[in-house]
């Protein structure tokens, strides 16, 4: 274990977060910006580095304090090379060399991947995940996001894409699309993305809710935050969605399990926020189909990193070069 500062950057689709962690994980300093999705790519580096040389300065320390700097960033990821193939979160970035980029301003290593995975190895570094060597992060929210830790390191696959299991089809008659084009996708059916049209078809069908919805009622505004406010007043529709959704994360839980075998699952993200409700079913329907396949305990946890994840995990991969 290194006694050097770690450095993270977590551009995310609403705020950039740079951070200064101590290295058992606290914070030092910490800057957030709320304007840089606006920016352009190079306007973007000038401002992830000018953050980084302020804090620095701010702090009396020097580049060589740090073990290098973390970058993690929404979207697909080609690892080797530093690349951003594609993100949402920004404008533009399409194969964009960011990692590169950021590292001419610097002579400390730069390292940029995919915020699930920076996600993942802060957990196994600092969160619920620590001394578990084969883990697998899911941050479920408006998409569902993984990185996987396979003996202590996180596995990137090939060109280091691996851990799409938002993309793993569970229910492919499904008639909802995912943003791949694929129907059925994990995320399609599970998650912030599907609710409203899920919330949608079941008012069409006639099922109950006890919530007062106007006539002209915007499906659009069902997201985690109004379920769970049903789910305080025991709404049943609320309910009965939550559980939906605990089903199919319980199914991809299990496609997991049985491709990897991990140690332990931890779950992230917004829809964490329905609580027990939907842990507790998340893991009834896993263990319903792993049955007598279980030969050792699985742990399914929650983050215990919380809303840092994203900057802490993205300095946590600076110990990867340690
Ligand atoms: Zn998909």
């Amino acid at each position: 274990m290194t006694n050097k500062i770690l450095c993270g950057v977590d551009i995310g689709g609403t705020k950039l977060s740079t951070a200064l962690l101590k290295h058992d994980g606290s914070f030092i300093d910490k800057i957030v910006d709320y304007d840089h999705v606006e920016k352009n790519e190079e306007q973007l580096v000038e401002q992830i580095a000018g953050n980084v040389n302020r804090l620095l300065e701010k702090n009396s320390l020097k580049e060589n304090d740090l073990t290098g700097i973390g970058v993690g960033s929404a979207g697909h990821i080609r690892f080797r090379d530093g690349v951003i193939i594609t993100t949402s979160n920004l404008k533009g970035f399409k194969n964009y060399p960011l990692r590169n980029a950021v590292q001419t301003h610097f002579k400390i290593p730069v390292i940029l991947d995919n915020d699930a995975n920076a996600q993942a190895y802060g957990e196994y570094k600092f969160g619920a995940g620590r001394g578990c060597e084969n883990m697998v992060f899911l941050t479920i929210s408006t998409g569902i996001g993984a990185g996987i830790i396979i003996d202590g390191k996180l596995y990137r696959g090939y060109t280091g894409t691996a851990g799409e299991f938002g993309h793993t089809i569970v229910e492919p008659s499904s008639e909802l699309v995912c943003t791949c084009g694929n129907r059925g996708c994990l995320m399609a059916v599970a998650c912030g993305m599907a609710l409203p049209h899920i919330f949608r078809k079941k008012i069409e069908a006639g099922e109950i809710t006890t919530l007062n919805l106007p006539d002209e009622f915007d499906y659009s505004k069902v997201d985690g935050k109004f379920l769970k406010e049903g789910l305080n007043v025991n709404d049943p529709l609320s309910k009965a969605i939550i559980l939906d959704s605990a089903y199919y994360v319980g199914l991809g839980i299990y496609n997991i399990f049985q491709s990897l075998n991990p140690q332990i699952i931890v779950l992230g993200g917004g829809l964490l926020s329905w609580g027990d409700i939907y842990i507790n079913h998340i893991k009834k329907v896993f263990y319903d189909h792993a049955k007598d396949m279980l030969y050792d305990p699985l742990e399914i946890a929650v983050s215990q990193i919380g809303a840092d994840v994203g900057v802490i995990g993205a300095a946590s991969l600076t110990l990867e070069l340690c």
